[in-house]
């Protein structure tokens, strides 16, 4: 499937909805005006590709609601050439959005399988994150630190191993709660211990869970 005139049409119309929801960087509209979500859906659900709803992709997870991708990343400040590390690739739409924005971009999943079908995704698109398949708890200590953290699934705590990958002026963008809601909080660190941590409303993601999975 290719990106088609009309796909380019519904798009412009949920990236104005984003903005009229309050969605105010236009670099991050620009970004997601660019990437092809429906090229990421799970073909039962393709039609549905650009209206503003989280949708089911393989293995039980999730590809997210299009205000949630943009609300996450305006918050993460992205700009161009920082190294970025995404917990939970999934689809690999995220991950798409941030290289659009001109990101050094490490993604990690524990699904295998999604693992797998996020590059063949990305790929043709020429969409170039570094993939990783393992546990996001423990980040990616040997590529650390990195400007800026996002994690796409909701954790019971702030993972201490990530703020400790962190670079100093860095920001972590993490939603944070159990299966009933989180809170987003972004962290920034502002020099070896000192974190300043905000929140930033309500939302509800599948959960981050420990170790990989086949
Ligand atoms: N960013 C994704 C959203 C995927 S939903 C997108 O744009 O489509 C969250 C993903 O996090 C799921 O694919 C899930 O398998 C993954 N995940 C959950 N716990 C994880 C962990 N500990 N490490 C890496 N990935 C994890």
């Amino acid at each position: 499937m290719q990106d088609s005139y009309r796909h380019k049409g519904l798009r412009k119309k949920l990236i104005d909805s984003l903005r009229s929801k309050g969605i105010r960087d236009e670099s991050v509209l620009d970004a997601m005006n660019k990437v092809p979500r429906h090229l990421f859906m799970d073909s039962s659900f393709i039609n549905f590709s650009y209206i503003d709803k989280a949708f089911p992709i393989s293995s039980g997870q999730t590809i997210s609601q299009p205000y949630t991708v943009a609300f996450q990343t305006e918050l993460l400040e992205v700009k161009k050439h920082l190294k970025v590390l995404e917990v939970g690739t999934g689809s690999g739409y995220q991950a798409a959005v941030l290289v659009e924005l001109g990101a050094r971009v490490y993604t990690i999943e524990r699904i295998r399988e999604l693992y797998l079908s996020a590059q063949e995704t990305l790929g043709p698109l020429g969409y170039k994150p570094r993939f990783f398949y393992g546990d996001g708890y423990e980040g990616l200590p040997s590529f650390a630190p990195f400007d800026r953290i996002l994690v796409t699934a909701a954790a019971p705590e702030i993972p201490e191993k990530l703020k400790e990958q962190l670079a100093d002026g860095g920001i972590m963008v993490i939603p944070v709660g159990n299966q009933f809601g989180q809170k987003m909080a972004r962290i920034v660190r502002e020099g070896n211990d000192n974190f300043h941590y905000s929140e930033h409303g309500y939302f509800s993601f599948v959960p981050l869970l420990k170790g990989k999975s086949k």
